[in-house]
This record gives C-alpha cells, sequence and structure tokens, in this order.
C-alpha cells in the first residue's frame, strides 16, 4: 500500500497548513511519555465524548472498534459484511474479528505514543489476546478507565443520541445540541442516529456489556489497572477525573 514514493505524493496534496499544524503537533507530542489505555463502560457512558480530549491531549490514537466495524459496514467490506447481523441486534461480533482489526490499527504512526481502546476489549477471551499482542512487543497496558453507571441513566443518553459519522463526533438532542438541529458543528454535514441506538437493541447491548464486558474489569483488577470513574456526572467533571487520573 502507500510505501516508497507513493507515501510522499499524497504529501503534496496536503495543505501547508495542515502539513504545519501537524508538524507543530509532533513537535508538541514528542516529549510526551508513552500510555497504553482501555476505556471501559456500557454504551452511552461518555467513552466516545472523553476519548478525543484524551487523544490530544496525551498524543494518542484512539481506537473505537465499534467505529471500525461500522464503517466496514457502510463500506461493505467482507469483515463489515460478517459484523452486520450481530451489530443490529446489539451482540458481540466473534473475538478473532475484532481482535484482527485491532492488531492492525495499533500499526499506524499516530499509535507511536500509544493508544486508547474504546469498545475493546469486550470479553476476557479478548483482553487474553490484546495482552499477548502486547507482550509480543514488549509493552503493556498502563491504566483500565472504568467509566461506571447505572444504567438507567443509559435510556436518555443512547436514544438522543446524534453521531457525525466521519469524526464519530457526538451531540445529544437534550444534553449536547448542535448549533443547527442534524448538523455538524465543524463540518456542516449531516448527523446520524445509529440503528442500533434504539430502547430494544439497547436492552442486548446492556445484557452482552453486564455478562460479557464486566468481567473484563475484574480480570484487570486483578493486576490492579483499574481506575473507577463516577460517569453519571457532566462531561466536564467526568474530564476532570480523568485528568486527574492521567496526569
Ligand atoms: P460500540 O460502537 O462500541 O457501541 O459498538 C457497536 C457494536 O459493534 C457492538 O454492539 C458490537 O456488535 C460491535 N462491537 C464493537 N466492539 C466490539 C468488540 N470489541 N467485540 C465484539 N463486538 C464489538
Amino acid at each position: 500500500m502507500g510505501s516508497g514514493g507513493g507515501g510522499m505524493m499524497d504529501l503534496e496534496d496536503v495543505t501547508t497548513v495542515d502539513l504545519m499544524t501537524e508538524l507543530l503537533r509532533r513537535m508538541r507530542c514528542a516529549p510526551k511519555p508513552e500510555r497504553r489505555l482501555i476505556l471501559i463502560g456500557p454504551p452511552g457512558s461518555g467513552k466516545g465524548t472523553q476519548s478525543p480530549i484524551i487523544r490530544d491531549e496525551h498524543c494518542l490514537c484512539h481506537l473505537a472498534t465499534g467505529d471500525m466495524l461500522r464503517a466496514a459496514v457502510a463500506a461493505k467490506t467482507p469483515l463489515g459484511i460478517k459484523a452486520k447481523e450481530a451489530m443490529d441486534k446489539g451482540e458481540l461480533v466473534s473475538d478473532d474479528l475484532v481482535v484482527g482489526i485491532i492488531d492492525e490499527a495499533m500499526k499506524k504512526p499516530s499509535c507511536e505514543k500509544g493508544f486508547i481502546l474504546d469498545g475493546f476489549p469486550r470479553t476476557v477471551v479478548q483482553a487474553q489476546k490484546l495482552d499477548e499482542m502486547l507482550a509480543n512487543k514488549g509493552t503493556k497496558i498502563d491504566k483500565v478507565l472504568n467509566f461506571a453507571i447505572d444504567d438507567a441513566i443509559l435510556e436518555e443518553r443512547i436514544t438522543g443520541r446524534w453521531i457525525h459519522p466521519s469524526s464519530g463526533r457526538s451531540y445529544h438532542s437534550k444534553f449536547a445540541p448542535p448549533k443547527v438541529p442534524g448538523i455538524d458543528d465543524l463540518t456542516g454535514e449531516p448527523l446520524i442516529q445509529r440503528k442500533d441506538d434504539t430502547l430494544e437493541v439497547l436492552k442486548s447491548r446492556l445484557e452482552a456489556f453486564h455478562r460479557q464486558t464486566e468481567p473484563v474489569i475484574d480480570y484487570y483488577s486483578k493486576e490492579s489497572l483499574v481506575v473507577q470513574l463516577h460517569a453519571e456526572k457532566r462531561p466536564e467533571e467526568v474530564t476532570a477525573e480523568l485528568q486527574k487520573v492521567l496526569s
């Protein structure tokens, strides 16, 4: 793929402002320590809201398996075709499938300083495979951030949610409305509501979380890596908690 001369050709088409901005970002990021974080929490607990803030501040890449799978479904790739049925029902897709996409995604240059895993690992098997993958590279997870929250709060958060698909930016019709309804503030592009953000599908997503993902918290608790957050608080307060934990 984009190797050799091809890569330089691509750069010629990048605007000077974008290129300089990226150069400045890399200079600011060079002295930052490496970090490898996992964000765990049910749908609507705020992982997707906090991830870009942590990513920018600590120069990490943000790897959200849900976003990657939705992109694959939209592009109708073989991976997307395999994942679609389970996703529509609010069930988990197979461990091998998501482990494969994470393994590939972590090779990106933007992950040089480490990563934020959002929505992965979601089963103990995924956690074990991740640990193996990292051990092979001589690294390990530094912290697991547990977005602890009561199920009762999630219904309203999920059913009012609007997404800008290409950036993953999210809005809420009541709590964080876009400036113009249905339109992304930054790009002016249309927002969508996720097909699985309905009350019926939320029920099975929550069930999957309690049955398959909560054991992942116990798994990492044994290594004392888990930090509890108060995810029911306002986004700014959760950001402040995260800043403390990661300082
Ligand atoms: P999310 O955007 O994290 O809510 O994920 C949306 C859907 O993608 C989930 O309901 C699952 O069907 C699928 N998915 C995302 N991440 C994983 C994962 N780590 N393991 C299995 N399925 C996943």
